[in-house]
């Protein structure tokens, strides 16, 4: 049996001190993971057209996006018979996975109305958070379909960090205390999470152009993140973790496409405009700090 992770087990202790009624020594509490998977940066994805629904090799993508998923799956219950996972779709319109060749020990959350997207179903019950198929920030020359959220979406910041839809996504996982303790993605993404975070990575490919990629075969890749996954939970039971959390309140920097985005955006209270394609808003956590920003680019379109 596993040792159990640091922090639960100073919960545990907690727990002890108060005389709360606390689960028979030896009892373990299965693992709590979320897994949030975009597309982009799935291994074997060297296109745009394999992001979209109807684009060529789309049936392709999705298939290796599952595999992808089940893979990392497939890990964590080699470290935990137990562990209870919530798997998110978090590309485009959120219904990529494959549902019935999903592992089916998971739960599956579908479709994107929903105000957290990609965190949709993360709470601070959860012991970590994997990033499955994530792509670099809007504007970073090294990455493959790099963006943040949609393309009307120019530059984010929180707290003046400038963040992607992996920062932005740990914030709101660290708002809750929960670390983000695996990333995979293209080179670009690995290397943004990796600077902004602490977690550890697998690098599915590297951008050949912003739209191109030099992939490696999508065997190798799940080789690599079975053994990441194994690695990361290891380091989570160590306790070796800590979760980006951006602390109260957390400033929102929002930079658009267009000016008429801004215009729409200030009749929010509490917005104000830095310049014609630029908003700013004091929100009082990174959680109401990202159903905001979800708010802005994804509900509110021009
Ligand atoms: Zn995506």
């Amino acid at each position: 049996m596993k040792p159990a992770p640091a922090v639960r087990g100073l919960a545990l202790a907690a727990a002890l001190c108060a005389g709360v009624h606390a689960a028979p020594l030896g009892a373990q509490e299965p693992l709590r993971l979320f897994i949030s998977v975009d597309m982009e940066g799935i291994g074997g994805i060297g296109t745009g057209a394999m992001t979209s629904a109807g684009g060529k090799d789309y049936a392709t993508g999705r298939e290796l996006m599952t595999d992808e998923v089940n893979t990392v799956v497939e890990a964590i219950f080699a470290h935990d018979a137990r562990a209870r996972i919530v798997v998110n779709d978090a590309h485009g319109d959120h219904q990529n996975l494959l549902h019935t060749q999903l592992d089916p020990r998971v739960v599956y959350i579908q479709g994107a109305l929903k105000p957290l997207g990609m965190v949709q179903g993360l709470d601070g019950t959860f012991d970590g958070v994997i990033f499955v198929g994530y792509h670099a920030k809007a504007g970073d020359p090294d990455g493959f379909l790099a963006h943040t959220g949609t393309g009307s979406v120019k530059g984010l910041w929180l707290n003046d960090v400038e963040v992607g839809e992996g920062g932005m996504n740990a914030a709101f996982a660290g708002a809750h205390g929960v670390p983000v303790i695996l990333a995979s993605g293209d080179s670009a993404a690995s290397a943004e999470l990796s600077a902004l975070l602490d977690t550890e990575t697998v690098t599915t490919k590297t951008a050949e152009t912003p739209a191109a990629a030099r992939l490696l075969h999508p065997e190798v890749v799940r080789g690599m993140l079975g053994e990441g996954v194994a690695r990361a939970l290891e380091r989570l039971e160590r306790g070796g973790y800590e979760a980006f959390d951006l602390g109260t309140p957390v400033r929102i920097r929002v930079r658009f496409a267009t000016t008429i985005h801004v215009d729409i955006l200030m009749s929010i209270p509490g917005m104000t405009k830095v310049d014609g394609f630029t908003v700013e808003y004091t929100a009082t956590s990174a959680d109401q700090a990202y159903r905001l920003i979800r708010l802005m680019y994804r509900f509110v379109q021009t």
